[in-house]
């Protein structure tokens, strides 16, 4: 009994040390009086607490705030550089990988392009690039708080584990053990949708909680933020509308149905199209670069095509989910010039009013970097409180 109450009085101590680190990182620069008054902590506790945070070096003080004048309090502030995060985006030509402070901002990042690869290949490569990146940005891996990899797949987050990512064509693969072999810190895997939509509501859009970002690469991918938090569903993979069937006699899918939304929808669909048609083959990059500088009338047509197609399936969303904002993301965005017109004119002929009017249809303001924020908050959030109460364990 007495050691039951013990280890309740350490983890609430534990607990609080790490909300107060929180709130720190939310609303810092900030002062004691500031904290204690807000939160219902007694100055004692908010005293006690931030000595231990100074003391391992989370917070750190500074004379900047928001001084109401008189004598100019102390205020706390988050020690950057107290710890890193890492956030990998494994995508179907690159791999990126960045580093990101305590305040969650980029410090440094790497991007490995290349084409597909099998996954026993490129895994034991990433690991080595990941080791030298760290050596390279001068950060010591004991510094690091954790990792976050997101992937274009079906993956379970508990175990790391990706089933599928039909586009990588990688089964079955325990993505976790290949950096927990060399790493100690905590290791996160998540599919990239789902990433970034955390990313764009962190980031740009705080203040909304009804979010689905649609990502349109290889193929189409999606998170949803519900009443303010991501939407899982049982599986963990709820989201999956890249699998809605919009035209039961169109492709096939590698899910094993026809006419998926993303076989229609997807910079995939561009590429296929005008590779039957031209007998060109060229990747998503490729694409871009040539709608943009040299189109020719038979990719443009395959672009209002891929529009249309879009179109049909953001209606389905804008009627099952009635988001307050609907984020179309991924390598697609950089053909908005060309498909954001026809998208805007189809959703609104053809989406019930009621939700028309409620969404707002946007481009991801973070673009390709909204599933690597993503990732970082998602580790922070994980990770920061088992840190900062590591050196008491
Ligand atoms: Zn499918």
């Amino acid at each position: 009994m007495e050691d039951v109450k013990i280890a309740n009085s350490e983890y609430i101590r534990d607990l609080n040390l790490a909300s107060i680190f929180r709130l720190i990182h939310k609303y810092g620069p900030v002062s004691r009086k500031e904290l204690s008054d807000n939160t219902g902590y007694s100055p004692a506790t908010i005293s006690n607490h931030v000595k231990r945070l100074l003391d391992n070096g989370f917070v750190k003080e500074t004379d900047k705030g928001s001084s109401t004048g008189g004598r100019k309090p102390v205020y706390l502030t988050v020690n950057p550089e107290r710890g890193y995060l890492l956030a990998m985006d494994i995508g179907v030509n690159y791999v990126k990988i960045y580093l990101f402070d305590l305040n969650l901002q980029i410090k440094d990042q790497l991007e490995i392009a290349g084409r597909k690869k099998r996954a026993e290949e490129l895994m034991p490569f990433l690991v080595k690039s990941l080791k030298e990146f760290c050596r390279k940005a001068g950060i010591d891996t004991d510094k690091i708080i954790g990792l976050g990899v997101a992937l274009p797949g079906l993956v379970d987050n508990e175990k790391g584990y990706l089933h599928f990512a039909p586009n990588l064509k990688w089964h079955n693969l325990d993505i976790r053990s290949y950096f927990a072999e060399e790493f100690a810190f905590s290791i996160l895997i998540e599919n990239e949708a789902k990433a970034a939509v955390i990313g764009e509501k962190e980031v740009i859009y705080p203040g909304i909680d009804n979010i689905a970002f649609v990502s349109i690469n290889e193929g189409v991918g999606c998170g949803l933020i519900i009443d303010g938090k991501l939407y899982l569903g049982a599986s963990g993979n709820a989201g999956e509308f890249g699998h809605i069937i919009i035209d039961s006699d169109g492709p096939e899918c590698h899910c094993g149905n026809s006419g998926c939304w993303e076989t229609l929808a997807s910079m995939n669909f561009i590429i296929n199209k005008y590779f039957e048609r031209t007998g060109e083959k060229l990747d998503s990059q490729e694409i871009i670069k040539k709608v943009s500088f040299q189109p020719d009338q038979e990719l443009l047509s395959i672009v209002k095509e891929c529009a249309h197609n879009i179109a049909v399936g953001l209606v389905n969303i804008v009627n099952s989910l009635s988001p307050e904002l609907l984020v179309i993301g991924g390598d697609i965005i950089g053909l908005k010039k060309y498909i954001a017109e026809d998208i805007e004119r189809i959703v609104k002929k053809n989406a019930l009013n009621i939700s028309y009017e409620k969404a707002n249809i946007v481009y991801s303001k973070l673009g390709n970097k909204a599933a690597l924020y993503g990732l970082a908050r998602m580790v922070f959030d994980n990770s920061i409180g088992r840190e900062i109460i590591k050196d008491y364990i």
